[in-house]
């Protein structure tokens, strides 16, 4: 079994008892199904105190989860995305009824709102860079396009809380989150630099194999440059007259042997 820590969380390991929901402490990535983005009503501090508050029969103590999102500097991670938390149900609930799908396949992030109620623009990077992470490593998560109600939640869509919607910018992170699709401008490059490492080999007369051989783009300039040269070639003979495919490709041939 892995313990995976983001990178550029700050790691502050939480109490290990608050680590295991119903008796399952561990999950793996590949069930791992979507994110929890919470609203911590209140300061960094005061939830983290709770967080690292030894586990008692009060409510108050039972809640755990994987990463804050704080005002000021980067997000804290206090288990590893493995960790089944409590995080989905009521506020401390630990009924398997209530909250089974949330703790045992989310991940749990509880942003700072106070005193403001608004995420700031660090907030928002630092969601939406977890979210990217999470999309690399879990590969159900990344089977769909991020989307609320499929792999991206908000508490109250999963039980009835106290934990309040709306903090979330939504449009902002699921824009973010698809600009890490390749455009198709990306696309092209990617394409343009695969085409000029590509070789294809030479051959002789007698089709064996020779030293010599073409990158795939100069094969495509090659075509250009000969199907230019016998359209206007053709046109010169008589307009409007068919191209003769056989004398491109002998000009291409020619081409390519210079
Ligand atoms: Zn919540």
């Amino acid at each position: 079994m892995t313990d995976t820590w983001l990178p550029f969380c700050i790691k502050r390991p939480g109490p290990l008892n608050k680590r295991g929901y119903d008796g399952i402490p561990t999950r793996t990535l590949a069930e791992v199904e979507g994110e929890v983005k919470h609203s911590m009503e209140g300061y960094m501090a005061g939830a983290e105190g709770r967080l690292m508050a030894p586990l008692t029969s009060d409510p108050y103590t039972q809640a755990s989860w994987h990463i804050s999102v704080p005002k000021l500097g980067p997000p804290v991670q206090y288990y590893p995305l493995e960790a089944t938390c409590w995080h989905a149900g009521l506020p401390g609930d630990r009924r398997f009824d209530t909250s089974l799908v949330g703790n045992l396949t989310l991940i749990g992030e509880e942003h700072e709102d106070a005193p403001t109620n608004v995420l700031n623009a660090d907030q928002i990077h630092w969601s939406s860079e977890i979210s990217k992470a999470v999309r690399s490593l879990c590969p159900r998560v990344a089977a769909k396009p991020p989307a609320l109600g499929v792999n991206l939640w908000e508490h109250r869509m999963l039980s009835a809380t106290s934990c309040p919607s709306g903090l979330i910018p939504w449009p902002t992170i699921l824009a973010a989150l698809k600009e890490e699709e390749m455009t198709q401008a990306e696309f092209n490059k990617m394409f343009l630099e695969a085409a000029k490492s590509l070789k294809y080999p030479a051959r002789d007369d007698a089709g064996k194999e020779t030293s010599g051989g073409h990158t795939a783009a100069q094969w495509a300039e090659a075509a250009h440059l000969a199907r230019k040269e016998i359209i206007a070639h053709a046109a010169s003979l008589h307009a409007g007259g068919a191209v003769d495919i056989e004398a491109i490709v002998a000009e291409i041939q020619r081409r390519l042997a210079d």
